[in-house]
């Protein structure tokens, strides 16, 4: 695609990792963000062990996250919670945006949540999810600045709810398509009941937004438009399986309808803040009595971190230690 504007530099290896862009129409209406995530999911699947319906969920959760973290400002960051009332529990994904990345982290309540395809041969993520609940997004914006809002679950497909929050609370008209595909072996091998079998092999999404300070009414006839386009487009997660770049995307988001220019381009990662030293925080919070405790009944002691299930191992001696530390109390 003659359109793309890729340096010398990228070699075939940095083609094929995640990334988001962002643009916006020259008429400075609208603001349009893409964004790959198929490895970033995979990795969310891996560590999380999350069942196909589970990892669709998740992935499409994390990848929403990743859109809200793309329209900030270098170090702010934003936590997405989906408080539905289905089997997959609470889905919390927290982004932030670096100088030069976008990062991602996220978990949920009940990673094994899973049920049949629905009628439309789907996986099944607003049955898992619940159509009842809430939508909740913090930003941090940076010397104690926090923006908190909430609106109510529409379908907990994810996609239209993050659509519907946006719209409602925070009166930016949007249209939000997000995606994860899954495929996995199609031999029965001894593995092939093993969650393992399956893998992510495409996951991303597409977000048209009116920029903030426009009057939705500007774009009334124009916001139908995309709408139509993005359905044309079909399914963003089977497109950028398929090869698609993200730029082209967003062309045909806009095609007969603007021109764009495209902005930002940045890499995204799995990425968490977790590490020895915040666990023995935690083991520090517990208190000296109860760590005295743990160290007596057991010979390890782990300390798993929710947002990424790294963890780490502490053994009784380290306890007795940590312990020791904490003044005071006996
Ligand atoms: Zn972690």
């Amino acid at each position: 695609v003659s359109t793309l504007m890729i340096g010398k530099e990228n070699r075939v290896e940095e083609l094929k990792k995640d990334y988001v862009v962002t643009g916006m129409t020259s008429d400075g209406l609208f603001r349009i963000l893409a964004v790959r995530s198929t490895l970033t999911v995979e990795e969310g699947r891996r560590r999380h062990n999350t069942s196909k319906t589970a990892t669709a969920a998740l992935g499409r959760v994390m990848t929403g996250a990743l859109l809200m973290a793309s329209t900030l400002d270098e170090d702010q960051s934003v936590t997405l919670r989906v408080l539905g009332d289905g089997p997959a529990g609470g889905i919390i994904s927290e982004a932030m945006r670096t100088d030069k990345e976008v990062l991602v982290r996220g978990y949920m309540g009940n990673p094994n949540a899973d049920l049949l395809l629905n009628d439309k041969s789907k996986l099944d993520v607003g049955g898992i999810v619940g159509n009842n609940g809430y939508v909740h997004v913090t930003k941090d914006l940076g010397l104690r600045e926090q923006y908190t809002g909430s609106a109510q679950i529409q379908s907990g497909e994810i996609g239209i709810d993050l659509a519907y929050y946006y719209t409602v609370s925070e009166q930016l008209p949007t249209a939000l398509s997000l995606g994860v595909r899954i495929g996995g072996r199609t031999r029965t091998s001894e593995l092939s009941e093993s969650k393992s079998s399956f893998w992510v092999t495409g996951a991303g999404g597409i977000m048209v937004q009116v920029m903030p300070g426009r009057s939705p009414e500007e774009g009334g006839e124009a916001a139908q438009l995309i709408q139509e386009n993005l359905e044309k487009m079909g399914s963003v997660s089977y497109r950028i399986q398929e090869g698609a770049w993200l730029e082209e995307l967003i062309l045909d988001t806009f095609q007969d309808i603007s021109k764009v220019e495209l902005m930002d381009r940045f890499p995204v990662r799995f990425a968490c803040k977790c590490s020895r030293d915040r666990a023995e925080s935690t083991l520090l919070s517990v208190g000296k009595k109860e760590l005295v405790n743990l160290a007596e009944e057991q010979e390890i002691t782990e300390v798993r971190c929710h947002f990424c299930n790294e963890s780490y191992s502490f053994s009784s001696e380290d306890l007795l230690k940590i312990a020791s530390e904490i003044e005071g109390e006996k």
